[in-house]
């Protein structure tokens, strides 16, 4: 699923398409995509309307209409969005039209991905917690976050109330480079291991962002090429590889449903 390294990606990489261009046709051949509106009246709305700023909250794509409207978009399981694909798809769901002549397209497999047209952003991305890159999220904020929550550390992570826009991969990552286990509890941690944790997880989403993102499964950036940040994964998609710090095999636990890899002589419980 694209984290915030592969959405902070997709909106970079969209910007310089989209921004500043009028939507001349957008198409919705999903209702399933619109969980709100009716496709012909969303149609109607975006037609005409320029793209005057494109930002990533969490894990969502939140474009600024001229109308003051925001389109926000949820690209779930997998969800992409291309610029002028070459190639004939099936699983295309929704076409937009641009005045510059490019045509965006939203491509999803599994049909998970959504989108709302809303007076206010944050309507919808209004609840989600900090942004953990931002320059006002310091390590006491994160401390006073996990501290408000006896579940495991790895839960916490992904939890996107309490921090946006972490999942499965970067959260296995962050806590492997912190040597944290993850069925560790949240509220347990000690001020030192949350410093560590906070930085390690900064220093795991920067590294993410500037491979352009992980293609270990269906995640492709807007044009087409593959992100890298998978080559640096240490445990993440790695069950049965050797750990890159001591050597033991890397393991697979299930932590509240989910597939969670770590180093158990690294990440002690
Ligand atoms: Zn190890």
């Amino acid at each position: 699923m694209p984290e915030l390294p592969e959405v902070e990606t997709i909106k970079n990489e969209l910007l310089p398409w989209v921004v500043g261009r009028s939507l001349t046709e957008a198409t919705i051949l999903d209702a399933k995509l619109l969980p709100d509106s009716c496709v012909e009246e969303l149609e109607h709305e975006l037609t005409g309307q320029m793209i005057e700023s494109l930002e990533r909250r969490g894990k969502y794509l939140v474009f600024h209409l001229s109308s003051d409207k925001s389109l926000v978009m949820h690209l779930r399981m997998t969800g992409r969005l291309l610029v002028n694909p070459k190639e004939s798809d099936a699983h295309v769901r929704a076409t937009f039209c641009f005045s510059n002549g490019i045509q965006l397209v939203l491509s999803d497999l599994r049909r998970l991905g959504v989108m709302w047209l809303v007076e206010d952003a944050q309507a919808v991305v209004g609840k989600l917690g900090p942004e953990p890159l931002s320059e006002s999220f310091t390590p006491d904020d994160l401390a006073q976050r996990l501290s408000q929550h006896r579940i495991p550390i790895k839960a916490a992570l992904i939890d996107q109330s309490i921090i946006a826009g972490i999942g499965n991969m970067y959260a296995d990552e962050a806590l492997f480079a912190a040597r944290i286990h993850p069925l560790r509890k949240a509220d347990a941690l000690s001020v030192v291991e949350v410093q560590e944790l906070y930085h390690c997880v900064r220093g795991v989403l920067s590294s993410a962002i500037a491979r352009k993102g992980a293609s270990v499964d269906t995640y492709v950036r807007p044009e087409g090429q593959l992100g890298r940040a998978q080559l640096d994964f240490r445990v993440a998609h790695r069950r049965g590889q050797s750990c890159p710090v001591c050597g033991a095999p890397i393991e697979r636990t299930l932590v509240r449903n989910r597939g969670s890899y770590f180093c158990p002589n690294c990440q002690l419980l």
